[in-house]
């Protein structure tokens, strides 16, 4: 039975940008389209809020967007409900026509290493959800009186979070960086910071205006070994056939840093191309890094690959954090790819396995978990349309069924349970409050960072 799409109900698990992104697309192809926006923290945004580096407020903006997303009419936002946890996927399912899961990519993937798990080892990741006052990480202790820290990997997120670490922290606390990471930035000690890439400069995952901004920190020098920069063979070819000028405009910057040298800076930011880290080494906490050197060869694939040689150095240091890429989780109920960390689909239309063509009737991913943890905020917007393009066709042809319940049901359902659900006018209170306790301090914001806190300000407005 083909049910028209602005009589749909969805369920939008995630209000980051692919669940935001979803819910724009929803709406302008089936205006009237009622939506009910999931989200585990009573706070919306996803990364925006608990992963965008805090001194990049103009990526945070985009939050304006989603504000008018959310002012549409026929828009829930139930914050404070985990799926999973609070409800369960199958219920969601007879809740509503369609459930779509942008629930992104939640833990990290690891290096298999000896000593990765000794104290002093941790994730990017989760240093990262920890200056941004995530309530999960909030009490993650991190020793910052470390001289010397490595980061593993050489994307976006090592470039965030060497760049919190380097920079000043009484530029920090113009920010809305989270009061106790501010604290424990203003005690660091750290003065050298490794950034360990396993390839050479040309295949650097991180962006140009992400790594030039290394080079503009106050206090800072940045090293580059100008031995690291002379170009073998792959990766000659890799630059010719590079499809834009990222890797081009990346090498210029190394290079321009490699003739400038040190200038005696109270911080430097030391990279190296070409190794990869076999073992962290300490008795009862990390207090150094073995590295092996590698040499880039062709991949078979178009690619560059790197081959370990024999070739060992010891670094040391008391701080090792893995920044070689989130992992999405798998959620009871929901098809799991366990090698690629996503829910297998095509297209956004969830199959029953990894390589299966055969659709699971009503359920549909966007965003990280659909397609892995890369792209930019914005990548996640063709990302939505593609997935809700298919939500609308499967309406119209008849492939969804019409929900066993309705909304009152599924309020019902979660206040027997004693979930305090959060609605957009109590983010909005707490949104207020927090702008209200920053402007105090001069800063944009100054974060709750933790639930009871949030749902004690949404009480209190409530009343
Ligand atoms: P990423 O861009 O995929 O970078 C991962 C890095 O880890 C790469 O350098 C990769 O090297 C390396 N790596 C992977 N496995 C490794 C291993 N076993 N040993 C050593 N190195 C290893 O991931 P990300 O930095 O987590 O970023 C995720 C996404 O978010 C990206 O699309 C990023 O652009 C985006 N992001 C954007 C911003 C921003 O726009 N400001 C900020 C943060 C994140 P290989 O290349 O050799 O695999």
């Amino acid at each position: 039975m083909s049910i028209p799409p602005s009589s749909l109900r969805v369920a939008i698990v995630g209000s980051g940008p692919a669940g935001f992104y979803a819910a724009e697309a929803l709406q302008k192809s089936a205006p009237g389209i009622r939506i009910d926006l999931f989200e585990r923290l009573p706070t919306p945004f996803g990364l925006v809020r608990g992963g965008v580096a805090p001194d990049h407020p103009k990526i945070k903006s985009v939050t304006r967007v989603f504000e008018r997303i959310a002012s549409q009419p026929g828009f829930r936002f139930l914050g404070n409900v985990q799926v999973g946890r609070d409800i369960t996927t199958a219920e969601l399912r007879d809740h509503y026509e369609a459930v779509l899961y942008a629930i992104g990519a939640e833990s990290d993937r690891h290096l298999g290493i000896p000593g990765e798990h000794l104290p002093g080892s941790h994730a990017a990741t989760e240093l990262v959800a920890w200056y941004n006052g995530h309530p999960e990480y909030a009490n993650h202790r991190f020793d910052l009186t470390q001289r010397a820290a490595a980061v593993v990997g050489i994307g976006n997120v090592t470039m965030d979070a060497v760049r919190i670490l380097a920079r000043a922290p009484d530029h920090l606390a113009t920010t809305d960086l989270a009061v106790h990471a501010l604290e424990a930035l203003r005690d660091a000690r750290l003065a050298e910071l490794h950034i360990l890439a396993r390839r050479g400069p040309v295949q650097a995952a991180c962006t140009t205006p992400e790594l030039r901004e290394l080079g503009e920190l106050e206090g800072v020098d940045v090293m580059v070994n100008p031995r690291d920069l002379e170009l073998d063979a792959a990766s000659v070819e890799h630059l010719a056939a590079a499809e834009d000028r990222t890797a081009e405009n990346n090498l210029g910057i190394l290079r321009h840093w490699a003739e400038r040298g040190g200038t005696g800076a109270p911080r430097r930011i030391i990279f190296h191309f070409g190794v990869s880290p076999v073992e962290l080494v300490g008795d009862s906490r990390v207090e150094a890094i073995r590295l092996v050197k590698n040499r880039l060869v062709h991949d078979g694939r178009g690619g560059v690959r790197a081959d370990p040689t024999d070739e060992s150095m010891t670094l040391p240091v008391g701080l090792v954090f893995r920044s070689v890429g989130y992992r999405g989780l798998e959620l009871p109920g929901l098809p799991f790819d366990a090698r690629l960390g996503t829910v297998p689909n095509v297209g956004g239309r969830v199959v029953q396995a990894p390589g299966s063509a055969t659709a699971v009737r009503g359920v549909y991913v966007a965003g990280w978990i659909k397609r892995g943890p890369h792209g930019i905020i914005g990548t996640n917007k063709a990302c939505a349309a593609e997935t809700v393009d298919h939500v609308l066709a499967d309406s119209v042809s008849g492939r969804l069924a019409p929900a066993a319940h309705g909304a009152d049901e599924l309020d019902q359902l979660l206040a027997e349970r004693g979930i305090d659900v959060t609605s957009w006018t109590d983010w909005r209170a707490i949104d207020q409050a927090e702008v209200e306790r920053g402007k105090a301090a001069g800063r944009p914001r100054e974060k709750f960072v933790s639930v009871e806190e949030m749902l004690e300000v949404v009480r209190r407005s409530r009343s």
